[in-house]
């Protein structure tokens, strides 16, 4: 079968293969574990490792790098198969590439060596610690995670809450307000490997997006040398924006995917469901029109996401568009989500129903890589300054 979303049609033939492949992955390997994931409330180690035996994990990635060097509109097209099945999974699939966007935009070809090309040879995670439970996650420079300047090299401590793959990852990207002496230098990242001074919680009991792991990461003191210091001494801002947009990119993929995912399950029961008086629920006009926008609002937000990917792909300022992008898709995903629930009865809350998870799924959506207040705001600045260079808006 095609893709019939024309989008789908300007990806390369091997581009499509490897969309066709993912969803013969999620369909074979990850729908079936999708509930007991969630249950376990653990990253779904087995399907990751299937992941990596097919070729599937940290595709986007540079051949060189072990990668396979698809493009973005490759890895928003398999994203979006892998989240049909289920969304937390296919997210903690594709973290590695988000997380570790600081080293490749940032990183001297020695770190992404040791940071990237090492650890994806030997199937590792890495996170990236940005939010702090003392302070708000919305408002980063107000964080309170320092570096110091040692003989050494630094040393960092403070605690990280919220860490996405937190427990399985093995390299942390860490935000952090940079000391010599009394003095700031600015915000900064670093590279910390899990060792001495690092500290990681159990997995938050969450909502949704249960398998993907959120511990509390906590740096007492942890030691490292400039090796490790990602970009420049208060260069942390120029290295955030590209990797919350990554994110944000990625997370949209998955979102849509969540929304395909709700779709295809609902026509089975739409279909067989007999209502009174006789006849099928999908022969009731309301349900029709239900869909019938459901599928417009996600074919719409679907061609923002290609143009959003094939801008990537080209290396333009994608920032404000990955805001849009990640705001429309979480606030379609939790109305589809709910909209659809109400059409399975009391089935819509049982969770022998894939409908449950994926509503609990969603709700999260409009949390995680800035919440959807935050991506608003950024529209705001953006009105404000298409008005102030003129009024095209
Ligand atoms: C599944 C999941 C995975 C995550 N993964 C990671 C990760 O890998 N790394 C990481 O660092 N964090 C991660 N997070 C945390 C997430 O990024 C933060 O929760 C988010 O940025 C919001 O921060 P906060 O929770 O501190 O809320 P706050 O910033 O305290 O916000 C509270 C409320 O105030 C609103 N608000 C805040 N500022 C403003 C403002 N200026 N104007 C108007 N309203 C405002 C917010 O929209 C929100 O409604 C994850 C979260 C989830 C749910």
């Amino acid at each position: 079968m095609s893709p019939t979303d024309p989008h789908w049609r300007q990806l390369s033939e091997g581009e499509l293969e490897l969309k066709r492949q993912c969803r013969a992955f999620a369909e074979t390997h990850i729908a079936p574990s999708a509930r007991e994931s969630d249950r376990r409330n653990a990253l779904p180690h087995e399907v990751h490792s299937a992941a990596c035996d097919a070729g599937l994990m940290n595709v986007g990635f540079p051949i060189a790098l072990g990668g396979r060097g698809v493009s973005a509109r490759a890895l928003a097209a398999g994203g979006e198969e892998l989240a049909a099945a289920c969304a937390p999974t296919a997210f903690s699939m594709g973290f590695n590439h988000g997380a570790l966007r600081p080293v490749l935009h940032a990183g001297t070809p020695e770190q992404q060596e040791v940071f990237v090309r090492a650890l994806l040879a030997r199937r590792g995670y890495a996170s990236v610690c940005l939010t702090e439970a003392a302070t708000s996650g919305s408002n980063l420079p107000g964080l309170r995670t320092r570096a110091v300047r040692t003989d050494r090299g630094w040393a960092l401590s403070g605690r990280k809450c919220m860490v996405g793959n937190g427990c399985d990852a093995s390299l942390y990207l860490v935000l952090v307000e940079a000391f010599e002496g009394q003095s700031s230098r600015g915000l900064t990242f670093f590279a910390v490997p899990r060792g001495p001074g690092v500290t990681v919680g159990d997995n938050t009991d969450k909502l949704g997006f249960r398998c993907v792991t959120t511990p509390e990461v906590i740096f007492q003191g942890a030691e490292v040398d400039e090796f490790h210091r990602v970009g420049a001494v208060g260069g942390a801002e120029e290295i955030l924006g590209p990797t919350l947009d990554y994110m944000r990119f990625g997370g949209t993929s998955v979102m849509l995917g969540l929304v395909t995912g709700a779709l295809r399950d609902v026509v089975a029961w739409i279909d067989a469901r007999v209502v009174h008086p006789g006849g099928p629920l999908s022969d009731r006009s309301h349900v029709q029109l239900l869909l019938g926008d459901l599928f417009a609002e996600l074919r719409t937000a679907r061609a923002g996401l290609f143009e959003l990917a094939l801008r990537l792909d080209r290396g333009e300022d994608v920032s404000l568009l990955c805001s849009i992008s990640k705001l429309r898709a979480s606030r379609l995903a939790v109305k589809a989500t709910q909209s659809l629930l109400e059409l399975y009865g009391w089935r819509g809350i049982d969770a022998d129903w894939s409908i449950q998870k994926r509503a609990r799924d969603a709700r999260v959506t409009t949390i995680f890589e800035g919440t959807s207040e935050i991506q608003l705001l950024h529209c705001y600045r953006a009105l404000r300054r298409s008005l102030a260079e003129g009024g095209w808006l």
